[in-house]
């Protein structure tokens, strides 16, 4: 096992801290470490396993497709690309599809797309379209896109940054009807934020963020990249709020762990501004993501996983409620998905997740005593309550 961390650290860019657990198979809501200890998977790739390791339908999907074709230039139509984006539209009550590769694509997609549609739809002089994000954002981490976060790790040392960006605090209406002008493209925002410890905002935000946005002519754009395809119990995390969005930000679980898959799905009009030559990727929409991306969605619209999600997640706040003033100062989240934040004074986000690795349960902290919960939607409730016990044992005091 040492002997490949020391490989990664000798050899690999050290832009992530892993802990000390070397990985070498999946199955379901399990992984084992190359010396053959099992581990429950709490973290599933920040929901991008939201269907587990390797679930049988979906290397099915993969293996048949690795049969025939995996990449075709996007010079010539394929048989994967348009069955993917009619789907995709159709489940998620959408118009229009642009698929891309990783979150981050997808996001610096939306802003390109809110930009234009910008200048040429709503007739903002070329150059002063403004985008209104949140405090605490999580998008990813492109240059532009670290531009406007606000989490001095993810900038310090990567400027110059893109201007064209206004930064409110997440969950104050105030903040955001201040910040919207007559510049306003668009408004990106995280219907639940993952990254900053699993923020719900209060009631009523989305809805109002909404209005305001119609009342400007602004776009509303959704980073459902993490919250989105079951994580809380919904297709979407918006819809708990009974909102749509202008456009939504897919990513993570699209590619069902197999393959890097990320979309941009919403209004015909504003999609529609792009033409050719003016934004592609090499892989984005490549037979083999499209067909793994459309076993995704057949296991989506069964509504199965958005129901444990729902089920499940009860389950998990229920029990991690009782250890509130017992080793947690709080819960957060939405579904089978949580922030916890152990007492001050107790031990660090690291520290916990170390004591929960040797425990055979994985997560991970998000910023100092804050765990982020997100275990597959397939586990069932018999190893999700393991988790769960090994967690009260870590942190109850
Ligand atoms: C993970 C994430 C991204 C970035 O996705 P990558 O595939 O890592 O580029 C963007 N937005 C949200 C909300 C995310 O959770």
């Amino acid at each position: 096992m040492t002997s490949f961390i020391a490989l990664d650290e000798q050899w690999s860019t050290h832009n992530y801290h892993p802990l000390p657990v070397v990985l070498t198979e999946g199955d379901g809501a399990w992984v084992t470490d190359v010396e053959g200890r099992r581990y429950l998977d709490f973290l599933s790739a920040y929901s991008a396993l939201n269907f587990g390791h390797r679930h049988p339908a979906l290397v099915e999907a993969a293996t048949t497709q690795l049969g025939r074709i995996t990449l075709t230039s996007r010079a010539f139509h394929h048989d994967q690309l348009g069955p993917f984006c009619a789907e995709l539209a159709a489940l998620t009550g959408t118009e229009m599809v642009l698929p891309m590769n990783s979150g981050a694509e997808a996001v610096e997609s939306a802003l390109k797309v809110a930009r234009k549609w910008a200048y040429e739809a709503k007739g903002i002089p070329d150059g002063q379209a403004e985008i209104v994000v949140a405090g605490s954002n999580f998008h990813g981490r492109t240059t532009t896109i670290v531009s406007f976060s606000t989490d001095e790790s993810a900038r310090a040392h990567f400027g110059p940054f893109t201007p064209g960006f206004v930064v409110v605090k997440y969950g104050d209406v105030a903040a955001l009807r201040d910040a919207i002008t007559e510049r306003t493209a668009a408004v990106l925002l995280e219907p639940v934020q993952g990254e900053a410890g699993v923020i719900v905002p209060p009631d009523g935000y989305f809805a109002e963020a909404r209005r305001l946005c119609d009342e400007a002519g602004a776009l509303l754009i959704a980073d459902e990249i993490q919250s989105g395809l079951a994580r809380t119990g919904t297709l979407l995390a918006l819809d708990h709020e009974h909102v749509r969005a202008d456009l939504y930000t897919l990513g993570k679980a699209l590619g069902g762990g197999i393959v890097p898959l990320s979309a941009v799905v919403g209004r015909r009009d504003v999609l529609g501004v792009l033409r050719p030559g003016e934004h592609g990727s090499t892989f984005g929409g490549n037979p083999l993501a499209c067909a793994v991306g459309r076993a995704v969605l057949v296991l989506l619209s069964s509504g199965e996983y958005q129901q444990r999600s729902t089920a499940l997640g009860a389950h998990l706040h229920a029990r991690l409620g009782e250890l509130i003033g017992h080793g947690l100062a709080e819960v957060r989240g939405r579904g089978l998905w949580a922030g916890i934040d152990i007492t001050p004074g107790g031990l660090s986000g690291r520290q916990a997740s170390e004591a929960l690795a040797e425990k055979g349960v994985l997560c991970k902290e998000t910023h100092g005593n804050t765990l982020r919960l997100a275990p597959p939607l397939m586990i069932s409730e018999e190893d999700l309550d393991t988790g769960i016990d090994a967690i009260a044992k870590v942190v109850r005091r």
